[in-house]
């Protein structure tokens, strides 16, 4: 065996316990259907795009991003997922041993990318309430900081009074990761990437656009701090099909997303409520999926599983405990997870 990076010998691959299941409500992606511009693109693509590089830095869809979040094509970067994003803006911010510091619990990637790219993780448990603490974060002294919100797993919002004091008073980068804003009740946080220096809002196609399989996730931020994450990611993130959708639904599917978003949160809500009914406490959610916290979750979920539906435990998380998260969908979906998880608690 060759001699191998030792920080990298207890990185596990990503597999969050999963068979295939008829149901599947573990990933939060849009299970309401294809973006009508996204099939249209696969239709009439050109062979070319499979024998051809595409373009290195995806400026089609940079300037759709542009448009759409009201900046210019230098304030934009583009990845392969917001996963993309994430790990190049970490890479082109901080030197390996440096720290980032993020709040807990959070997206289960993001200590992850710390340890991929050689730096410090700095935990920091939500409040009570599931807002940020925004003097503990700072506290770290860390040069980048990651907020989620809505965050994922909680499905809780983030104040804008305490994001503002980060952004305010951080050392160095802020990253906002809103891959779920398109189920929030308010606008989010991209006025604070269009008005900062420091802070890089980043979105995704993969929830509410309905494009996961395509890997395709944006940011924004000030030009100079968007130059920098632009070396970190490198060229041909995109494939050239990945990047005509992703272009072709921003700027011509945001009815459907809206109409499929919308409809998510009412049946997330209509989840809640018959969830309350078998005496359990989701969490207040912003994002397309609940929180419901409950001791055993994992065995809970083996259950659901063999039942043909699929929804995602956690064990032991920071001031939650064991919970199960699952997403929204289409009705008849949710009523088979419903009966499922019934048959499982029993
Ligand atoms: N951020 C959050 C909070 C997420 O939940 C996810 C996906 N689960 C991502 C980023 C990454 O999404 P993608 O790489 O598909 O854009």
């Amino acid at each position: 065996m060759i001699s191998t990076r030792a920080s990298y010998r207890d990185i596990p691959l990503y597999s969050p316990a999963k068979k295939p299941c008829r149901v599947d409500l573990s990933d939060n992606t849009n299970l309401f259907g294809t973006p009508p511009a996204a099939e249209r693109v696969l239709r009439a693509a050109s062979l070319r795009a499979v024998s051809a590089y595409p373009a290195g830095y995806s400026p089609d869809l940079r300037r759709a991003v542009a448009a759409y979040a009201g900046v210019t094509p230098e304030a934009v970067t583009t990845n392969c997922g917001s996963d993309g994003i994430i790990d190049s803006a970490i890479r082109a911010f901080l030197e390996p041993g440096e720290t980032l510091a993020f709040m807990d619990p959070t997206f289960v990637m993001v200590p992850l990318y710390s340890k991929m790219n050689g730096v410090k993780a700095a935990p920091v448990p939500l409040r009570a309430d599931f807002d940020i603490d925004a003097e503990a974060l700072l506290a770290t002294g860390a040069k980048v900081i990651y907020l989620c919100a809505p965050n994922n797993p909680t499905g809780t919002g983030l104040s804008r009074a305490a994001v503002e004091r980060v952004a305010e008073r951080a050392p160095g980068l802020v990253i906002l990761d809103e891959a779920y804003v398109d189920f929030a009740s308010g606008p989010g946080f991209l006025d604070l990437a269009r008005s900062r220096p420091n802070v890089l809002v980043t979105r995704t196609f993969s929830k509410a656009y309905g494009l996961a399989g395509m890997r395709v996730g944006w940011a924004v931020g000030a030009p100079a701090l968007v130059a920098e994450v632009e070396k970190a990611r490198g060229p041909y993130m995109l494939t050239a099909l990945s990047e005509a959708m992703a272009t072709a639904v921003l700027t011509e599917d945001g009815e459907w997303v809206k109409a499929r978003a919308s409809e998510a949160v009412t049946n997330r809500e209509r989840l809640r409520g018959e969830l309350m009914e078998l005496g359990l406490r989701p969490l207040p959610s912003e994002a397309n999926f609940l929180m419901v916290p409950l001791p055993g979750a994992t065995k809970v979920a083996e259950r659901m599983r063999e039942r043909d539906v699929n929804v995602r435990a956690f064990q032991g998380l920071t001031g939650v405990g064991d919970a199960l998260r699952i997403g929204s969908a289409p009705w008849p979906l949710l009523e088979t997870a419903l009966a499922a998880l019934r048959e499982s608690l029993r």
